[in-house]
């Protein structure tokens, strides 16, 4: 895999399109959390400090091709504008006449923000056509959207075709050198830690983690197949026998032990902050609910954690939004940041967990992906990172010619 970046590009004076994910939760028409926008930041900065104009693309929520008034990216660009200090002009339009005009009027140091690129169904569809007129409006591609990159789509996959030239941004650099450290050349003891709900969407990224890690700690629900697998009883929260078949070949590969499993739970008898709620040994979990690692759990996964050379960390212990069931996930948001081994944090539930107690700055990066982490993870190049591989462009001149 070949990338090329911004910063080893020819881009000064010209104008950029720069595509990011300005994906934010919104509340009462106000940017909520403005992480994914400041991650932008540094490539947006690059680029006007190289007399460049900017057009930035982005999708915002889920509204199925149709312009959604509440998903518009408007109030966005004006946190962006607020963010940088400069002006940033927004278009209601994404790839009719407005849009256009509004490109091609850009000076160098300006910047254009369109609509929400999901307003129009050809975003997701991938559509050609779609692709080759947001393509028109720049003369150098920058995808710096890394949490959309497992993501075939039209602003990000499909456009690439369309323009002489094309590059990652400063934040897909840094996430995909991060995830290369962590996976490609990692320090060793390479521990991963898994937790968290989305167990079926999980276990293709365990089984392409189980042949790289020396450790894998399994909390949260990810614990569940396993133990269902190993014949335990988990009749509170029974995952699906596909998962559970995949759980059971992995612990028949598992010949170096690699697999450490909880020893205890905390137990409920529902998920509510004011359950019953005790501390078990694993066995005697019985039909209630495994809502947290137990103290001994969080004893063992500490000590994996503070040997370790590497730590990849998805998903909590437990259900930390609520106080009861918080505690094994603090262990290991403490053990993350207590060790001086370089730490990859990703998922968007695992980030408020390390801002909760806060310590987001003491692990060494927090991924802004949650679904193209985990793809990542899973060993499979993403699409969008694939499109831009200069390895595979070449080789298609190649046998073209
Ligand atoms: P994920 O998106 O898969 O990382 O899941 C995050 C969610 O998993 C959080 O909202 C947690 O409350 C929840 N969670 C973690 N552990 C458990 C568990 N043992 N049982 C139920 N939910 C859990």
């Amino acid at each position: 895999m070949v990338m090329r970046y911004i910063d080893e590009m020819d881009i000064d004076g010209k104008r950029v399109l720069l595509r990011v994910d300005y994906n934010v939760p919104m509340e009462n028409g106000r940017v909520e959390d403005d992480a994914r926008i400041k991650a932008s930041l540094p490539t947006i900065r690059y680029a006007l400090d190289r007399g460049c104009s900017l057009v930035i693309i982005s999708h915002m929520g889920r509204p199925k091709g149709k312009a959604v008034p509440e998903l518009s990216l408007a109030p966005v660009s004006e946190h962006l504008s607020r963010l940088l200090g400069r002006s940033v002009r927004f278009v209601g339009d994404i790839v009719g006449p407005k849009a256009r005009q509004a490109a091609e009027e850009l000076w160098p140091g300006e910047m254009l923000m369109l609509e929400n690129l999901r307003f129009d169904p050809r975003e997701e569809e991938n559509d050609k056509e779609f692709s080759r007129e947001l393509a028109s409006y720049g003369q150098v591609y920058i995808d710096d959207a890394f949490s959309n990159a497992h993501r075939a789509h039209a602003s990000n996959v499909g456009v690439v075709r369309y323009l002489p030239e094309s590059g990652g941004g400063l934040q897909m650099k840094t996430e995909l050198s991060s995830l290369q450290r962590a996976l490609d050349l990692p320090r060793r003891p390479l521990v991963a830690v898994i937790g968290g709900a989305k167990v079926a969407g999980k276990i293709a990224a365990l089984e392409n983690l189980h042949g790289r890690v020396d450790k894998m700690l399994l909390g949260g629900g990810m614990a569940y197949p396993f133990l269902a697998a190993q014949g335990r009883p988990v009749d509170g929260a029974s995952p699906d026998e596909a998962t559970v078949e995949r759980a059971r070949g992995m612990l028949e590969r598992d010949r170096d032990h690699k697999l450490v499993f909880p020893v205890d739970m905390v137990a409920a008898d529902r998920k509510s902050e004011d359950a019953f709620a005790e501390v078990v040994p694993i066995d005697e979990l019985g039909n209630r609910l495994g809502l947290d690692i137990g103290p001994r759990t969080a004893q063992i996964f500490r000590e994996e954690i503070a040997r370790a050379g590497t730590v990849i960390w998805n998903g909590p212990m437990g259900v930390f939004e609520m106080e009861p069931f918080s505690h094994g996930t603090r262990t290991v948001a403490e053990a993350i940041a207590a060790s001086p081994a370089f730490s990859l944090v990703g998922g968007g539930d695992t980030g408020s967990a390390l801002d909760q107690y806060g310590l987001r700055d003491r692990t060494s990066y927090v991924s802004t992906g949650g679904g193209a982490f985990l793809e990542a993870l899973t060993g499979r190049e993403l699409p969008a990172v694939e499109a831009l591989d200069t390895d595979k462009g070449m080789i298609t001149t190649r046998t073209i010619a």
